[in-house]
């Protein structure tokens, strides 16, 4: 992380993690904020807003954002093999949660919240999984852990049936293409590891913990090792997810610290939730599995999780538009592609996906409510929306914003010779 680390904005004055840390981020997402000193916390340092932006995202991976897509699609078909070091950096031990500045974001946040680490944890048949869980603090050596039905969350069950505890190591402060790496739905299987590696261009230096049997990135700013306990559950939440509003309160897994380290001077990373970052992490991840989606149907130009749509609920499509139904079955496979995606807006190429203003443009000279529409009733969608009915179903509406075939002269943007 300290590679990337660019610091827009330096707060020199003390700080403190409770809201104060968070209240700053919030005014100031398009920006990295560095916090020099947190009031109770003398030995660390706070970073936020590490990824402010569609762009800085792109530097990191080292791409462009018009050539992001074909990036990561070929990043994924050429994984790398991450290269095990000797040393990981945090060395410095500590005995307590309290210990570690955990940031209090919201007002009516459940409690103090790990936002911004990936989570590492090895399976018999399935090799090793990495992924991003909210981590609330409820004891000096507990979390409860926020499983939704993925990997983490087969592999944990899998533990638990067979009676034992699940170990994992949770590590904080990593580049951010680990963590993009980490935050990418990859079929179970593909070390998320590899992917990093791959798109870091280099091997991932990996490191061995001490009290599990994993490795982290060995620059890791903090590490924490342990063990998500078998049988116990205990109240998640309420916190603050994607929307900005709050999320409701579930029985989750309860994770028990066995060791927890950091380095000299460290620099922890505080992830604001629903913040420009975290939107980054959550929706541009899902933008090449869209874009593939619609491939098997349609020629797809690009494709953008809108900020508007929390980069997560509302998704634009541009298609190479060649047969006169090709609008709709983008919408149907791009629904598909992201099953979290409420409303798709599919345009033609000349489209800019990524100005709202252009898309609107679309909408206005293009689409026929009568016509151009596509609705999907009671269908699970996002868990994350609060207008969806409380057994998880929704509405999706797909919208055909492409020229028709027919008749294309009509829409033909005047030029100025
Ligand atoms: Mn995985």
């Amino acid at each position: 992380m300290r590679r990337f680390l660019r610091k827009d904005l330096v707060i020199k004055d003390e700080v403190s993690t409770e809201y104060e840390v968070s209240k700053i981020l919030f005014h100031n997402q398009d920006k990295t904020v560095f916090f020099e000193k947190l009031r109770g916390y003398p030995e660390f340092k706070m970073v936020g807003n590490l990824v402010p932006s569609r762009e800085r995202m792109c530097d990191a991976l080292g791409t462009t954002k018009n050539g992001f897509i074909a990036h990561v699609s070929n990043a994924l078909k050429n994984p790398v093999e991450p290269v095990v070091v000797e040393d990981m950096r945090a060395t410095i031990e500590k005995k307590s949660l309290d210990d570690l500045p955990i940031p209090k974001y919201f007002e009516k946040d459940a409690g103090n919240y790990i936002t911004s680490g990936i989570v590492i944890a090895e399976d018999e048949e399935l090799g090793r999984n990495v992924s991003v869980h909210r981590m609330q603090v409820i004891s000096k050596r507990r979390f409860a852990i926020r499983l939704v039905e993925r990997h983490l969350y087969e592999y944990y069950k899998k533990a638990e049936e067979g009676d034992r505890p699940l170990e994992v190591a949770v590590a904080l402060g990593v580049h951010p293409a680990v963590m993009f790496a980490s935050s990418y739905s990859v079929p179970a299987g593909y070390d998320e590891f590899k992917l990093a590696s791959s798109l870091l261009g280099r091997a991932l230096e990996i490191a061995r913990c001490e009290t599990v049997d994993l490795y982290v990135p060995a620059e890791s700013e903090i590490v924490i090792e342990g063990r998500i306990l078998p049988y116990e559950r205990v109240d998640e939440g309420p916190f603050v997810d994607i929307t900005g509003t709050y999320d409701a309160v579930r029985k989750q897994p309860v994770l028990e610290v066995t060791r927890i380290v950091h380095r000299e001077d460290a620099i922890y990373h505080a992830l604001l939730p629903s913040g420009r970052e975290h939107k980054v992490y959550m929706g541009m991840p899902q933008e090449p599995r869209i874009f593939e989606a619609v491939s098997k149907v349609a020629r797809p130009v690009s494709v953008c999780l809108t900020e508007g749509g929390c980069n997560w609920l509302h998704g634009v499509v541009s298609i190479s538009k060649e047969r006169e139904n090709d609008g709709r079955r983008a919408i149907y496979a791009a629904l598909e592609g992201h099953p979290s995606m409420k409303h798709v807006v599919v345009v033609d190429e000349d489209i800019d996906v990524f100005n709202p203003a252009e898309v609107e443009f679309a909408i206005a000279t293009r689409f026929q409510g009568n016509r151009d529409i596509v609705m999907i009733e009671n269908v699970r969608g996002s868990s994350l929306d609060p207008s969806a009915n409380k057994t998880g179903l929704t509405t999706k509406l797909g919208l055909d914003a492409t020229i028709p075939l027919s008749g294309r002269d009509d829409y033909v943007r005047a030029k100025i010779p």
